[in-house]
Formats: C-alpha cells, sequence, structure tokens
C-alpha cells in the first residue's frame, strides 16, 4: 500500500520493452535499419504520450524521472535571465521542486546569472494553495508559477486550471508537477481543453507503471526552455544524452495503459450523467475546478470486487478502507480529509504513535505504507508537507501515508482492515501518554 512511492510495472509494459533490451539495442541516433527501428519505437511512445495528454508530439521531452523534469522546467525557464526573475511555488512541494527553488534563490541559474527571488506560497489547514494567495504574490518580474497537481503524501488536489489562467493573466509561465496525478485523473492539455494555461508539465514513469528512470516535460509549443544538459541534440536540442529506448517504450505503453484504464470510468449516477472522473474525493469541496467532474455519486465497491478497473473503484476501495479504520480506530483521523484528493491515497494520523514504529510493525505483516518523514542526521522531521499544513510535529509524526495500485485488491484490504487494528493497538499499549488519556497536540 505503498504505490505514491512507486508502482509495480504492468505485465504489457515489461512485454513491449522486452525486445529493447536484447535484439533491438539500436541507438535511435543512428541512421541504419537498427537505429531507425529503435527510432520508430521511440517516436511511437512520443505518440502514445502525447495522445495521452493531448497535446503535440513536439511538446513532449523525455527525461530520466519526475526530478529531472522538474529541476529542467525550473533551471530551464529561468535560464539567460539578464534581470532578477521572481519564481511563485509552494511550500507543499515535493523536494524536486522545493530544492530546485532553494538552490535558484541561492545561486541563480549560473555563475553570471542573478540569484532567482522565491515566494513559497502557504498552505491552508486542508492543503490547498488558495488562488487569492497566488494573485497577491504575483511581482510585474514573476517569470513563473509552479505549484503541483496533487501532493504525493496527502493526495491533495490543488484547482490547477484556475491557478494557471492566474499566473497567465500575470503574463508568467505555469509550471506544474504532475507525478501524482498521471493515471489517476485525465489529463487535456489540448488549446482549447481544462489545462491549456499549463506551460510545463511533469511526470514520472515509476508512479504509473512504467520503470523508474523514465519521465517526461511537457513543454507548451513557444515555450523557451535553455537545457540543462550539453551534449547532442537529443530531444530537439532540450535534453542532450542517448535516448534510453526500452525505457521510452515502457512508459509510451504505459500511458496508453493509463488512457484506456481511465476511460473505463463506465458508471453513470442514476440520472445518466457520467461520473467524476478520476474518482476524485470530495468533489464537491472547494476550489475544484467545475469542469473536470460532473457529478459527485459514487457507487460503493461490490463485496466481491478484486483489483480496481476504473479510478471511480479505486476510491471506492480507498474510502472502504479508511472508514474500515476510523470506525475500529480511536484518536485516528484523515490528513487533507477537506479538500479533493485523487482516487489512491489516504493519509492518516494515529495519535500517540510513532509513524515509524507502525510502519515497520506493518512491514512485519506484509504491509508498505509510508511514514512520511525524512530521517535527517540520524532524526526523523516530521514531514514538510503536513508542518505546512499546519499540524504540530507530533502529529505529523503520528501521520502514516498509505496508497493503492491499480492491482490493489479488496481482499487485500479487508486484509490490511484486521492487521492495522491490531498492530495500532499494541503499539498504543506501550505509549504510557495513550494510557494515561493525555490529549495530543493537533
Ligand atoms: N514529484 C513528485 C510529486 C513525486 O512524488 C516524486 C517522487 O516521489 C517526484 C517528483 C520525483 O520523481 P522521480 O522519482 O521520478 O525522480
Amino acid at each position: 500500500m505503498d504505490a505514491n512511492a512507486t508502482t509495480p510495472l504492468l505485465p504489457e509494459v515489461f512485454e513491449a520493452m522486452r525486445p529493447f533490451w536484447m535484439e533491438h539495442y539500436g541507438n535511435a541516433s543512428s541512421i541504419h535499419q537498427q537505429g531507425q527501428h529503435a527510432r520508430g519505437a521511440v517516436e511511437q511512445a512520443r505518440s502514445a504520450v502525447a495522445r495521452f495528454l493531448h497535446c503535440l508530439n513536439s511538446e513532449i521531452v523525455f527525461t530520466s524521472g519526475g526530478t529531472e523534469s522538474d529541476n529542467l522546467a525550473l533551471f530551464g525557464v529561468l535560464s539567460n535571465q539578464t534581470a532578477p526573475a521572481h519564481l511563485i511555488t509552494t511550500t507543499l512541494e515535493h523536494h524536486a521542486v522545493l530544492h530546485a527553488a532553494e538552490s535558484l534563490e541561492k545561486t541563480g541559474v549560473g555563475a553570471l546569472s542573478p540569484p532567482v527571488q522565491v515566494t513559497f506560497l502557504p498552505s491552508t489547514p486542508e492543503g490547498l494553495i488558495e488562488p487569492a494567495a497566488l494573485k497577491a504574490a504575483l511581482r510585474t518580474n514573476t517569470k513563473l508559477v509552479s505549484i503541483m497537481y496533487a501532493n504525493n503524501e496527502t493526495g491533495v488536489i490543488q484547482p490547477i486550471a484556475e491557478l494557471a489562467a492566474i499566473a497567465h493573466q500575470a503574463g508568467a509561465l505555469f509550471h506544474t508537477d504532475a507525478v501524482q496525478v498521471t493515471g489517476k485523473l485525465p489529463l487535456d492539455l489540448s488549446a482549447e481543453g481544462p489545462l491549456k494555461h499549463i506551460d510545463l508539465l511533469t511526470l514520472s514513469g515509476h508512479k504509473m507503471y512504467a520503470p523508474k528512470g523514465i519521465g517526461a516535460l511537457f513543454v507548451r509549443r513557444n515555450v523557451r526552455l535553455a537545457p540543462m544538459l550539453h551534449g547532442g541534440t537529443h530531444e530537439r536540442q532540450r535534453r542532450a544524452g542517448t535516448e534510453n529506448v526500452a525505457c521510452i517504450v515502457g512508459l509510451g505503453k504505459a500511458a496508453e495503459l493509463a488512457h484506456a484504464w481511465l476511460a473505463n470510468d463506465t458508471i453513470t449516477t442514476p440520472g445518466g450523467t457520467p461520473t467524476n472522473p478520476g474518482g476524485v474525493t470530495n468533489p464537491s469541496a472547494p476550489y475544484l475546478d467545475s469542469e473536470m467532474w460532473a457529478s459527485g455519486g459514487r457507487p460503493t465497491a461490490p463485496a466481491h470486487l478484486h483489483a480496481a478497473t476504473n479510478p471511480t473503484q479505486l476510491t471506492a476501495l480507498r474510502d472502504r478502507f479508511e472508514q474500515g479504520i476510523l470506525s475500529q480506530i480511536d484518536e485516528t483521523g484523515v490528513n487533507g480529509a477537506g479538500a479533493p484528493r485523487v482516487s489512491n491515497t489516504s493519509n492518516l494520523y494515529f495519535n500517540h504513535l510513532e509513524a515509524e514504529a507502525l510502519v515497520i510493525a506493518l512491514d512485519l505483516k506484509g504491509i508498505s505504507a509510508s511514514g512520511g518523514s525524512a530521517c535527517q542526521s540520524g532524526a526523523a522531521e516530521p514531514s514538510h508537507v503536513l508542518t505546512a499544513m499546519g499540524l504540530s510535529p507530533a502529529r505529523a509524526r503520528a501521520s502514516v501515508r498509505f496508497s493503492l495500485s491499480r492491482l490493489t485488491t479488496a481482499e487485500e484490504i479487508d486484509e490490511a482492515l484486521k492487521i492495522i487494528p491490531a498492530a495500532v493497538a499494541r503499539l498504543r499499549e506501550l505509549s504510557p501518554a495513550y494510557q494515561r488519556n493525555e490529549p495530543q497536540p493537533v
């Protein structure tokens, strides 16, 4: 139950990649037949990713993953500035954006460039970035706004179309780290689509059932991007380096499968309106992009359900998990519950527990989850995302992220609903504060 950390490779993805490790090992830049075979496969994969995102093939740049795509977006856009530029991002970002922004703030893009001015927008207690806060932070020299689409720890979805439109009105470019929504929400970047104001978008293969070490950056036509790597003219001079053909093929196949999985949401509400594409929790919550989903009518998962075959079923499975935990365990709750969330993520706090202890106890029982804290200098720092949402360090340290994959089954959820309450009860027996009934800081 740790799919936000990484997803398994789908068998179809592995099969599509297989020939490109052995018999078809050509370099896609070679002009001979072997090379041209590899080139054809790379371009076919590019078309699949472009179809998935509703964009042009030429707008896709293959990279080594989410971290590189995020860095390329920030450094690539902010290169070549002669006057000090301003970047707006948020306190909720993944370190791939956060640390890149901090580096730009400290040293700029290169030896000759001035440092970048950076504003880190605060979060609401629900984990949302308020459009008004973005409006207030914009300056005449704001060149780029980078706000993640959904958070990797809480699954909270930002009102991204609205935020991107605000950035555009002020003449700034807009980048979003969409690593945690790819394959979970439909993404339409076409010039007429709901995401038309997004200029750059990051995705990562290993969060969407493709391999690790492959990703892409969508760069809208006419956006000027300086390369970070200097070398050949690969990827239209935006990312030098011999293409990772097999993994690119895997990413293309994963995009095709994700497209089909998202399109498989066939269940309709009694009135015949389509359900909530992407299976977003809490679709009536504030800040939602109204055109993204039509109704909140979600069926509950049938008892015999195995793995979810579409986002609605995955949401039902996740909701069943959450309700099962909340009804069995006291002093627990959902972080980010008041905001729209992606279909697979559940970040839960268990008062009077150290998340690390629970993660280890669950691992011994065969359940993978994530504590969300980073071990720095031997001490577990509470998650920067949860503290940015205003949680106390104690509550942040007591929070565990469970994230389902498309392969998680109803049977696994039922098993988890037996194991987790027992593990929490055992650990709380060892907690003097819990035994003394002391209140925990929220
Ligand atoms: N952005 C987000 C939101 C992520 O969750 C991750 C990975 O955890 C990344 C970026 C980095 O992606 P990659 O592991 O492909 O470098």
